[in-house]
């Protein structure tokens, strides 16, 4: 039986998730922005919570986790890198660990560059990436602590996972990602059918994540900095990969 995904906002703009194997009763949760809406969710499915994954140390993601684990007992997994700075873990992983989520595989990849630490988890099984602030809808994150080649570096090996990889990122950016992703490359027929649908859900009130990897390679400028028609766009033909990302990336900041 297949992992039942639960998208949840919370706070102004950020999801958190839930990920149930219906078969065992496990729950996991990825992030924890607050408590109270990931409380009343796990209520309303009468489900217990065994397990938090934490992407990285910023407050929004990390904010709910005592009071979850004082609630439920659940046992929180995060970066090695960023014990000192995160909960206290009951389990500290690194780049290449295999971890078991509700009896599936979850491969921790490195992705640091909006943190130094910060981490994805890639459960195979499930077709699941959740990747917060590192690889996001149409977006990457701001790089408030890594360089611009460490974060396309992380873009890359996201990149690499099969096409078909449902992503799971931590905030709903998409409409201001998508308003700039066409500065870039207006021209691109993927990008603007893409954007036309996110105006379309935000209109609805509908999340526009999560988002299919594909869909990411072929629209999200920050996935694409290789492609000579991305540089020729910005000007920048024969420049280095990552210095085409990082030059993407500082017109975002000031977009
Ligand atoms: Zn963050
Ligand atoms: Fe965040």
């Amino acid at each position: 039986m297949p992992l039942e995904l639960v998208t949840l906002p919370c706070l102004a703009d950020n999801y958190a998730y839930l990920l149930h194997n219906a078969v065992t009763g496990q729950t996991a949760l990825v992030d924890a922005p607050e408590d109270f809406p990931i409380q009343r969710a796990l209520e309303e499915r009468g489900w217990r919570l065994d397990l938090i994954l934490l992407t990285h140390h910023h407050w929004d993601h990390i904010d709910g986790v005592e009071p979850l684990r004082a609630a439920y007992g659940a046992k929180v997994i995060g970066a090695a890198a960023d014990a000192h700075r995160l909960p206290k873990l009951d389990l500290a992983v690194k780049e290449g660990d295999v971890i078991e989520v509700l009896g599936e595989p979850a491969h921790v990849i490195d992705v640091s560059g909006h943190t130094v630490g910060h981490i994805a988890f890639y459960m195979p099984d499930a077709g699941l990436v959740f990747t917060a602030d590192s690889l996001m809808a149409l977006g990457c994150g701001r790089l408030f602590e890594g360089t611009p080649a460490q974060m396309w570096q992380s873009l890359l090996k996201l990149r690499a996972l099969p096409p078909e990889t449902v992503v799971c990122s931590g905030h709903e950016y998409s409409a201001g990602n998508a308003r700039f992703a066409l500065t870039i490359e207006p021209g691109n027929a993927a990008l603007r059918a893409r954007a036309e649908e996110i105006a379309a859900q935000r209109g609805r009130g509908e999340a526009t994540v999560p988002s299919r990897l594909s869909e990411e390679i072929a629209t999200n400028p920050f996935l694409r900095a290789d492609l000579p028609e991305v540089k020729a766009a910005v000007g920048l033909q024969g420049a280095e990969d990552a210095a085409v990302f990082a030059h993407i990336r500082a017109r975002k900041d000031k977009f």
